[in-house]
């Protein structure tokens, strides 16, 4: 059912460098379930030198081919979907119907940066002088080091992947280690699709070993990271001093502003299902709910409603809302941000606790009266906790919204276009979703501004960080 995870360098699935390997473990159960192959400093070597070899090769086969390669790698993400969505459920702990549902999705992105490889046109600029041709051309960056976390194994590594691929980059991906097994048959299937050898290099290890020996490598022109803002940080100074370029996507603190004049119970119950979905471990997860104050205790009642009605439970069962969190490293942070939070003063309105001992189960969990010294209105929380505050002026919520330094997503609820207009352009962040949650998509761009980091991991913004632009300029002899 699990298989144990192995290295992906050079077209060959192997074993780590004296068959070094952790232990994975079910969220649900916390029993272990299999092993990943741990690099070392040898297998990171034969990384660098097939991703160099990867890229000379790759970058030749034309935009056209490309496509179709990775065309194919995407239909076999479907068609093994059921598959990969049970491994990743069983490492990650997300019901399975979400777990699925990645899948599919990851195959999308895929299919979308396919079609984006055609499309990385340069531009003629008109000349001075009759017979110049001043032409601007675009190329891939060179060999690529992702580092993708635990939250969406498939989905935040496939972004890496296929922008890598459809610009004609290779990559290393270093994939996170505690959900292996997901992001390796993601790999599996461009390598299957006929991806040629050195192209894609998957390993696994101690995080800033890995990071600290890629990053400064004269092989790797660029770094792309999603994971904490103190990592990201830190990743991204080391890019910086080894002037390399990097996409970092990090932390989050979304603010969620629902205005008096909108219907209560559905704007309650959209968000309660975006705050909870894979167990509030989402970058963009709405976190700070401001509720004007006419619907204020109307809102802070259907939301109780929703989180009390929320099944959790193993995510391979049937009938299962919300699974387990992901690492106990979560739970232990929700326990400490929740005492610190009722320390402050704030009122638990539903959940707060751990669920048994077996598994990281967490309830459902609202906290309201948070004042604002509190951790959890600080730091990301990244689990299962929606803080709702009450709010009087739109410059009130704007000036809570902005409070922060992080500014991933944000959010808001209203049925006046005056003030859906007002509401996007004040609050400072890198997406805004009103009346809906449509983030995300392949085809949108998707990054933050101040600490949640720079560039974007969607749309046409994103091919374009794969690609170097060379001005080439030419007279007739
Ligand atoms: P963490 O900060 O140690 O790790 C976060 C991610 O970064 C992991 O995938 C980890 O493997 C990687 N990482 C850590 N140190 C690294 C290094 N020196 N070099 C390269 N990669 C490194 O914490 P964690 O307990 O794994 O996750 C908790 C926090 O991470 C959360 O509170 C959340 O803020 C953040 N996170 C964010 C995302 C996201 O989608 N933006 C995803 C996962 C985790």
């Amino acid at each position: 059912m699990y298989n144990d995870v192995s290295l992906f360098i050079d077209g060959a699935w192997r074993p780590a460098a004296g068959n070094r390997a952790l232990v994975v473990l079910n969220p649900a159960t916390s029993e272990p379930i299999g092993k990943v192959a741990h690099a070392s400093v040898s297998d990171l070597d034969q990384a660098l030198e097939a991703a160099d070899k990867g890229f000379k090769a790759w970058r030749k086969v034309s935009a056209f081919d490309r496509s179709k390669v990775m065309r194919k790698a995407a239909d076999l993400l479907r068609e093994r979907a059921d598959k990969i969505g049970h491994l990743l459920t069983m490492e990650q702990g997300k019901p399975l119907a979400q777990a699925k549902m990645e899948t599919m999705a990851g195959a999308d992105v895929i299919d979308w940066f396919a079609e984006e490889a055609k499309r990385t046109y340069g531009r003629v600029i008109p000349a001075r002088a009759e017979g110049i041709y001043q032409l601007v051309i675009k190329e891939p960056v060179g060999p690529v080091a992702g580092f993708s976390p635990w939250n969406f194994p498939i989905n935040q590594a496939v972004r890496k992947i296929s922008g890598a691929l459809a610009a004609g980059c290779s990559i290393i991906i270093k994939a996170p280690e505690e959900t292996p097994a997901s992001p390796a048959e993601l790999v599996r299937c461009f390598a299957d699709a006929g991806v040629p050898a050195g192209v894609i290099n998957l390993v696994y290890g101690v995080p800033a070993e890995i990071s600290e020996y890629l990053i400064p490598h004269p092989v790797i022109r660029k770094i792309t990271f999603t994971g904490s803002t103190a990592v990201g940080k830190h990743l991204a100074a080391m890019a910086g001093q080894h002037m390399k370029r990097a996409t970092m996507e990090l932390g989050g603190h979304s603010p969620a502003i629902v205005f008096d004049d909108v219907d209560v119970e559905k704007a309650a119950k959209l968000l309660a299902v975006a705050k909870y979905r894979n167990a509030g471990q989402v970058c963009v997860s709405p976190t700070r709910f401001l509720v004007q104050e006419k619907v204020y205790k109307a809102f802070v009642e259907k939301f109780v409603g929703m989180a009390k009605a929320i099944k959790v439970g193993d995510g391979l069962e049937a009938g299962t809302d919300m699974g387990p969190l992901a690492n106990p490293r979560r739970v232990t942070a929700m326990e400490t941000m929740i005492a610190d939070a009722a320390q402050h003063g704030a009122t638990i309105e539903t959940g707060g606790k751990r669920i048994g001992n077996k598994g990281n189960f967490f309830e459902p969990t609202v906290l309201t009266n948070v004042p604002k010294s509190a951790q959890i209105m600080n730091e990301e929380p990244f689990g299962p906790v929606a803080l709702i505050a009450p709010f009087g002026s739109i410059d009130d919520a704007v000036e809570e919204a902005n409070r922060l330094s992080y500014g991933l997503a944000s959010y808001a609820y209203t049925r006046s276009a005056s003030t859906a207009q007002a509401i996007a352009a004040r609050v400072e962040a890198g997406n805004m979703a009103i009346n809906h949650h449509g983030l995300a998509l392949p085809e949108v761009p998707f990054g933050g501004v101040k600490d949640s980091g720079y560039g974007s991991e969607g749309g046409l913004e994103a091919i374009e960080s794969y690609l170097v632009t060379k001005f080439v300029t030419q007279a007739p002899l």
